[in-house]
């Protein structure tokens, strides 16, 4: 059958990784989740001591880009890919608050896209798969046959984060949540390179009030009809 490339962009915690896990299950196609490896390049960065109080060491953290290696690993119990950093699993300390407060001036850096995009590109070459981040309908895969741009209020977001971390046992306030949320929505949308913005040719669904069920009854008819055509 024939096989399709998904991307998904929009803002943080608008759901894309839900949908996009659910998405690649139903259609047996693989998800990557380009956020977590600009998390980790993050996580890198943040060991090696480039990014403190002072900011961010761009120098330093472009220099060593050629030290990060960065795969993927799928996890057959959790039924989910989890992302290796130069060979240990990083899952968990890539989600914290920690990490989501940084990462936006990292990726805003070109050379670190630049390494990125082409590893993303790489692992979609083959089709028969669904990406989400910022710039996937943009600039990783322009010619992607279904494209998705999600959107939802920063207060819905910021709650549904908030909850995330509460629940995995982080203590953290609803108003750090919302002010990074802001903050990665303002960075991500105004860098020179590549900045979050809507595809041509995208699908825009606001999903505030929109249930999973709903969007995904929505999605999967989009992309059967292409798959189909
Ligand atoms: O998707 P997630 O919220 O985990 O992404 C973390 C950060 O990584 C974003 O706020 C953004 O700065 C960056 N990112 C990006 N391009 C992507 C995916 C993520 O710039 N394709």
């Amino acid at each position: 059958m024939k096989k399709i490339t998904i991307a998904i962009d929009g803002f943080s915690s608008t759901g894309k990784s839900t949908i996009a896990k659910q998405l690649a299950k139903e259609l047996g196609y693989i998800y990557v989740d380009s956020g977590a490896m600009y998390r980790a390049v993050t996580y890198f960065a943040m060991q090696r001591g480039y990014i403190g109080a002072h900011g961010l060491d761009a120098a330093s953290l472009i220099g060593a880009l050629d030290q990060i290696s960065l795969h993927f690993e799928f996890d057959p119990e959790l039924r989910v890919a989890a992302m290796f950093l130069n060979g240990e699993n990083v899952e968990v300390p890539i989600r914290t608050l920690g990490v989501s407060q940084q990462v936006s001036p990292v990726a805003a850096l070109a050379e670190v896209r630049e390494k990125l995009v082409a590893m993303q590109q790489q692992m979609g070459a083959q089709k028969g798969v669904v990406m989400d981040g910022r710039d996937i309908g943009t600039v990783v895969f322009p010619d992607a046959e279904l494209k998705l741009y999600l959107t939802a209020s920063a207060d819905t977001r910021a709650h549904r984060r908030y909850k995330e971390l509460i629940d995995k046992g982080e203590q953290v306030t609803y108003e750090e949540v919302l002010k990074n949320v802001q903050e990665r929505d303002y960075i991500d949308s105004h860098r020179e390179t590549s900045p979050l913005t809507k595809a041509a040719g995208a699908i825009e669904i606001d999903n505030s009030d929109m249930g999973l069920k709903e969007q995904l009854e929505r999605i999967l008819s989009h992309a059967k009809a292409l798959i189909a055509s």
